[in-house]
């Protein structure tokens, strides 16, 4: 349930389009990556479809998030990507969550912490170039495929990460992907999987050695690089007018920002920064009954003004993400990337998910309404 006119649209048929398109691109399984609550789509409901859609299993960034879908009842195999503190290890085991390799530091902690990893599953990370996290060195890599062996853990997979998939010229990617090559002809591992490409890559710099990718903008309906795919945005994001006003040439909300030119109207929306609608977005245009209008005056914390064109009910709807205003225009504007609009929705915007063209859920986590 929810009780303010404003909430995200999250569209699961979308999801199942893109993820068929790309497994059309490409040949290899897609690991879906589903970080913070699936960059604001809800992780429970992205990592059903996800599955449903044929992907091999999924990827979050932290036990913590791999523990909220095991809360919500997913059952298949999830990878994290980033760093589990090696004394949370036994949780992994516990719940069957399979984990990266980030340094040979932290697999001696870790084996120190737990002799039998119980058939733990393990993907090395290989650092080719990101230096975030990762082994560099070849013998690390031989050294990591032991100790995990040694301790009856399963080392599954390997990968490594672009730096610069998204970019036109694919030199880094070039000099990333033949050491990553190097690395995994000289372990001579039969790793289960091998996965180096992350959306911007599957869509323009596709290797023949890996059997997997990991997608996450693509799979949402966004697309990092120039792409001919008829992707399908799966999240917009609306609100309604709450209060309608005719004033003068009056000021408008805090630091008197906004003044009018001349006798306008003005309507207050339930929408503002703390719902990850962002104070720069002062002075951007919104869409509502076939018009655009203008954010005007500061954002403020809960509701922001904008100008009408005319009267306009208390009531109508208004579309601040949608395929009127996409979120790559709206990053744009605001100078940053889709990934980061997407996912500072906080969680006070209640997410109506649709899957197979019907309603099946509203989540509003302040009301701690969980999925099943
Ligand atoms: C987030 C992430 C991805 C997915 O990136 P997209 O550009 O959204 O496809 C893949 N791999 C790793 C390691 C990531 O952190």
């Amino acid at each position: 349930m929810y009780y303010r006119d404003t909430y995200a649209k999250i569209d699961c048929d979308a999801i199942a389009h893109n993820l068929s398109l790309l497994k059309k691109q490409s040949s290899k399984a897609l690991i879906a990556v589903l970080k913070a609550n699936a960059y604001g789509h809800n992780d429970y409901w992205t990592a059903k479809t996800a599955m449903e859609s044929g992907c091999c299993m999924v990827a979050v960034s932290s036990l913590d998030e791999a523990l909220s879908l095991r809360k919500q009842g997913f059952y298949d195999q999830i990878l994290i990507l980033g760093h589990i503190r090696p004394q949370d290890i036994p949780i992994a085991i516990e719940q069957h969550v399979s984990v990266s390799v980030i340094s040979a530091e932290w697999l001696n902690q870790v084996v120190a912490c737990c002799s039998d990893l119980r058939k733990l599953i393990f993907h090395i990370k290989v650092d080719t170039g990101m230096n975030r996290i990762g082994l560099k060195k070849i013998e690390d890599v031989h050294r990591a495929i032991d100790l995990i062996l040694d301790h009856n853990g399963i080392p599954e997979g390997i990968f490594t990460h672009y730096a610069c998939a998204d970019s036109e010229s694919k030199e880094m990617c070039e000099q990333q992907f033949y050491t990553f090559k190097e690395i995994i002809s000289a372990c001579k591992y039969p790793f289960k999987w091998m996965h180096a490409e992350n959306s911007a890559a599957l869509l323009s710099y596709e290797d023949t050695l890996t059997n997997a990718a990991r997608c996450g903008l693509a799979m949402y309906g966004i697309s990092p690089v120039k792409s001919d795919l008829d992707l399908h945005p799966a999240l917009s994001l609306f609100t309604h007018i709450t209060c309608v006003k005719r004033i003068k040439k009056e000021y408008v909300g805090y630091g008197a920002a906004f003044q009018a030119k001349e006798d306008c109207i003005i309507a207050t929306l339930p929408i503002g920064y703390a719902d990850g609608f962002l104070r720069t977005n002062q002075g951007r245009f919104l869409y509502c009954s076939h018009e655009w209008i203008e954010v005007v005056g500061r954002v403020c914390m809960d509701q922001c003004m904008v100008k009408l064109p005319y009267m306009l009910p208390v009531g109508t709807p208004v579309e601040i993400i949608s395929k009127h205003c996409p979120v790559t225009q709206m990053a744009k504007d605001l100078n940053t990337i889709p990934y980061e609009i997407l996912c500072i929705l906080s969680d006070r915007i209640p997410r109506k998910i649709y899957y197979h063209q019907q309603e099946v859920a509203i989540i509003n986590n302040r009301l701690h309404d969980q999925n099943p």
